[in-house]
């Protein structure tokens, strides 16, 4: 139960998007249901929530929102996380997948964390046959969009 999902990365969040005053709005129905891994897909949804609140409290001034939207759409489940935090410039974007990539020293520091969450992110949504993309811009704010199939993985188990 993919609402399931969402209402424990929502319990877990909300704590953290107040301490980092940024404020997130979940908008989801009652029940999409999926066929995946639970722990795996609680930790993708988590890892692109947490990157949206911290990315989006360090900027300095402006709105500070995160929005988690899902739907089931024909035999999909879209994920859309988008926030109005720093972004992601240009030239980073290539590599945002990549293990261990981090933007900036700065924020990163500031941060902490290791750079792993995209890489983990990309392959649990592989995994489980869906896409991912996104788009940024410096300064105005990141979008990601995950696309999951509901009938999981056909290819292979995950
Ligand atoms: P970890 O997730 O392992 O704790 P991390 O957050 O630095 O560390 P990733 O989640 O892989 O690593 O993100 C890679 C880099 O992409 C981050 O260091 C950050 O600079 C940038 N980034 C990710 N999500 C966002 C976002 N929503 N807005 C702005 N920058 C982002
Ligand atoms: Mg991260």
């Amino acid at each position: 139960n993919f609402t399931e999902i969402l209402e424990h990365v929502r319990n877990i969040i909300e704590p953290l998007a107040k301490d980092y005053k940024v404020e997130v709005e979940f908008v989801y129905p009652d029940n999409i249901e999926l066929i995946g891994d639970k722990d795996r897909l609680t930790q993708m949804v988590l890892n692109l929530v947490d990157n949206a609140v911290k990315y989006t409290s360090l900027k300095e001034k402006g709105k500070k929102k995160v929005t988690v939207e899902a739907y089931k759409e024909n035999d999909n489940i879209k994920l859309i996380i988008k926030d109005t935090g720093v972004g992601i410039p240009e030239k980073a974007q290539k590599k945002l997948f990549e293990r261990f990539y981090r933007v900036d020293k700065a924020r990163s520091r500031k941060m902490g964390g290791t750079g792993l969450g995209l890489s983990i992110v990309k392959t649990i949504v592989e995994k489980h046959n869906g896409v991912i993309e996104f788009s940024s811009k410096e300064g105005v704010g990141t979008k990601f969009i995950v696309t999951l199939p509901t009938g999981g993985n056909t290819n292979e188990t995950v």
